[in-house]
């Protein structure tokens, strides 16, 4: 918008205090959020539950001049007043005059569900070919709408707006003001029925929008809606969407079986599309956008490829910690006016003392020339210390920005360049056009960047706890084995990650690793399995509970309570040998126990065994042997208790194995991992770690010539050998040289030749067309860490725990 204060004043109706030929290019009514105060006016806006009148005050702070509100405020001084009777009509007023002065294409969208998605998706799927203004966020109230409006300009083509209601007779007031040529209709759900009286009553205020529609698409899956709507509007070109097969446009096939692509029918059309994500509400958007595309007369293999490059909305901006005390803000998922706004209010919350910006060409940019000054007078409100343009096009406006600026072409440009390695200590905001991938300088300025590394998934690990719950009973509880750094998989990440998800123990071998966790905020119980002599004292420092296999522990520890005069009764866990043969109390001990247990200031937390070959079929006589004597033993210890401890001794594969035997507790170990000795069980796992490197050079090697220390590979022909940077002291063993071990390279394996080096060692990848740089894996799928460990000649526990600490390892979340 571009308003004098007289004309604001004029349109409106209201009173002008004041010069009448300030500019106004920006309204804004949080006063938290003004990120440049030229040009703007800030209204404060007065509703039933609050009054904006409180401040004014902030705003003039922050530099404003020029302030729309019910009342003036007299001690305020050098301010251009535009007093108005209500700020909530001003505000609307304004909105509905400034979209009577173009001509574009409208699209309005409301629904419960769906409504900020479907808008930004349309969005993605539109401005290539249009210019295109948009709802910043979920502005979508009677509040939210009018300030959409009004940042439509003279040259946008399309306009696709939110309109939200929360209650009866709002739907009115909005179709007053915007009376979309395009409605949409999202889902309809309960979830903001509350202030109505009926879903019918809800249905019927949402479709008061489309009162002078062209045309209706809706979802057409409610009956309530597909009725209503063709009742009132039987006149107009109605669009229905949905997964059932009354809609116009609808899936065909079974949309959960993954192995097939979706077929959809539109009318008489059908066509294939592939989808990844397969939820309801995921596919009910991606619909709808089909709908609309079609209404626009796209072809068919457009929409598809458009569809197809719809991204996830990711609202939040990420901070990432980078090299040179620089902190990363990265926002490279799309670049707009809005978003950039969003940005720079964003970056406000940091206080770092210098700020550098990475910028790049709007694509969308049609009038290039007014939107990069706009964008300049913008960046320069935000004193940023050096600025970086990407693209032939911001390029031409470099004189715009009263910053250190350097222009490059492309993103590897500004990579290549020395620039980045001169920044330290400063915030860098990337803010770029999807195309521009400036993704590329946020990997090349990240802190600890590793060719090497370990990459654990998460979810998969929580996925995989899930799988094993999912055998159990609700009640059983589960303790998470994350000893020896958690299987070599990192310490206090996984332990923090399983904590937020309401694991209930946590089980170390040391007293050390517990003291760990404990530092890093870990608050679950764990247990420690070789509390050793010396560590007692800190055990009982930070609250971890020891387990107890012989009198002689159980007495130095009881000393230990003792001297440190604790007077609660402390938690224990008692071991029970059960055929293992390694730690525990025997039958014949019991008695004795439960006497010294009766007179010490402890409580028996749990009672517990472990299996020693529950991952074998030819082991299950010998298991269910050890659980017969775990039963008797520790039921016998109860009695003697005259209490109930938490029972447990399956582990992973007891777990799937000898699932009657959960007694109140299992302890999952390289479960969560992804492994599994049962076939069934392993294909619903997912695979929770990578280890993969990259390649570091490509030699040509001779027929004759050799490779690596004594000469130990000598090719029988031409070939090419990849050189990567991981060796012994990273924890691959020197056995599978020579072409035992292979590594995976475009999902192909290749041998290791020669000896493995302390840090390197030597792939032949023949002909491969690999190239230097190039992604390496040492194990996920392919190889996969069982067939790995069966290289190693060992198990997966050795080859994950083996992974030296020198790896960096990689927590990833999606
Ligand atoms: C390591 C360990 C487990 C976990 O074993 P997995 O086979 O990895 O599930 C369970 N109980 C005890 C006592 C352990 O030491």
């Amino acid at each position: 918008m571009n308003y004098t204060t007289q004309q604001l004043s004029e349109i409106t109706g209201s009173e002008l205090i004041g010069e009448g030929q300030l500019l106004v290019k920006n309204i804004d009514f949080d006063s938290r959020n003004i990120y440049s105060p030229d040009n703007t006016a800030f209204v404060a806006i007065t509703t039933s539950k609050n009054s904006g009148e409180k401040y004014i005050h902030s705003a003039v702070e922050k530099g404003i001049k020029i302030i729309i509100a019910e009342h003036q405020i007299p001690e305020i001084e050098n301010i251009t007043w535009i007093l108005v009777k209500n700020s909530v009509d001003f505000i609307q007023d304004l909105a509905k005059y400034h979209l009577s002065q173009y001509s574009l294409k409208t699209i309005g969208i409301t629904g419960s569900n769906g409504k900020t998605i479907v808008k930004e998706w349309l969005y993605q799927s539109l401005f290539d070919d249009y210019k295109t203004v948009k709802s910043p966020k979920s502005f979508n109230s009677q509040i939210g709408l009018p300030l959409s409006l009004l940042q439509i300009g003279k040259n946008d083509e399309i306009g696709i707006f939110e309109v939200g209601i929360s209650k009866p007779a709002e739907m009115e007031k909005m179709e007053e003001i915007f009376s979309p040529e395009i409605g949409i209709l999202t889902h309809i759900g309960a979830a903001h029925a509350s202030n109505f009286e009926s879903e019918e009553q809800l249905i019927d205020e949402k479709l008061k929008l489309f009162k002078d529609s062209k045309t209706i698409i809706f979802n057409g899956d409610n009956e309530l809606v597909h009725r209503k709507i063709h009742e009132l509007y039987s006149s107009k070109k109605l669009i229905s969407y949905g997964l059932q097969n009354h809609n116009h446009l609808y899936i065909k096939n079974d949309w959960t079986d993954r192995s097939s692509s979706l077929e959809i029918q539109y009318f008489d059309e059908e066509f294939r599309l592939s989808a990844q994500q397969r939820d309801e509400a995921t596919l009910g958007n991606a619909l709808c956008i089909i709908a609309v595309l079609k209404e626009f007369n796209f072809p068919t293999p457009k929409i598809i490829d458009k569809i197809n490059a719809l991204k996830a909305i990711e609202m939040r901006l990420e901070s990432v910690n980078g090299v040179r005390n620089n902190l990363i803000i990265n926002d490279s998922y799309n670049l707009d006016l809005d978003s950039l706004k969003i940005a720079y209010q964003f970056i406000k919350e940091y206080n770092k003392p210098k700020k550098t910006l990475i910028l790049t060409d709007f694509v969308e940019g049609k009038n290039s020339e007014q939107l990069y000054h706009e964008v300049a007078d913008l960046t320069n409100l935000q004193h940023f210390s050096k600025i970086f343009l990407i693209g032939e096009e911001i390029n031409q406006y470099e004189k715009l920005f009263a910053a250190e600026t350097y222009s490059f072409d492309n993103t590897n440009k500004l990579t290549e360049s020395q620039y980045l390695n001169q920044i330290e200590n400063e915030l860098i905001l990337l803010k770029g056009a999807r195309k521009f991938e400036i993704e590329k300088v946020k990997n090349h300025l990240e802190l600890q960047k590793h060719d090497t590394v370990l990459e654990v998934n998460l979810n998969a690990i929580l996925h995989n706890i899930n799988i094993h719950k999912g055998l159990l009973k609700p009640e059983t509880k589960m303790m998470a084995m994350v000893k020896a750094y958690s299987y070599g998989l990192g310490g206090y990440e996984i332990a923090e990650f399983l904590q937020y998800h309401h694991i209930d123990y946590l089980g170390v071998a040391y007293a050390d690793e517990g003291v760990d966790l404990r530092k890093n905020g870990i608050t679950t119980p764990i247990m420690v399995m070789n509390p050793e002599q010396h560590s007692y004292n800190i055990i009982i420092d930070y609250n971890l509970e020891p387990e107890i296999y012989s009198f002689r522990v159980l007495e130095l520890f009881h000393q230990q309570l003792i001297q440190k005069g604790v007077n609660k009764k402390y938690p224990i866990h008692i071991k029970l040998e059960t055929g293992m043969h390694r730690l525990g109390f025997k039958k014949d001990e019991l008695d004795e126990l439960i006497e010294k247990l009766k007179l010490m200031n402890v409580k028996v937390q749990s009672i517990f065994s472990h299996l020693s070959s529950s991952d074998v079929p030819e082991g299950e006589e010998y298991t269910l042997e050890q659980i017969d004597t775990f039963t008797k033993n520790s039921e016998y210890l109860m009695k003697g208790l005259q209490y109930h401890p938490i029972r447990h001794i399956l582990n992973t594969s007891g777990i799937v194995s000898y699932t009657d035997y959960q007694f109140d507790m299992v302890r999952i170990g390289i479960g969560m991992v992804g492994i599994s000795s049962n076939p069934e069980i392993k294909k619903q796992l997912k695979n929770a770690v990578t280890f993969k490197t990259v390649i570091s050079q490509i030699s040509h090697v001779k027929k004759g010539e050799s490779v690596g220390y004594s000469r130990r590979y000598q090719p029988e022909k031409d070939t090419k050998i990849a050189t990567i940077p991981v060796g012994y002291a990273d924890g691959i063993p020197r056995l599978i040289g020579n072409k035992v071990g292979k590594v995976g390279i475009h999902k192909k394996l290749y041998p290791i030749v020669g000896s493995v080096c302390m840090d390197m060692m030597m792939i032949d990848i023949d002909d491969a067309s690999a190239k230097e740089g190039e992604e390496v894996i040492i194990f996920n799928s392919n190889p996969s860490l069982e067939e790995f460990a069966y290289y190693c000649n060992t198990i997966p526990y050795e080859v994950l725990t083996s992974i030296s600490r020198r790896v960096k390892r990689i927590y990833i979340k999606d």
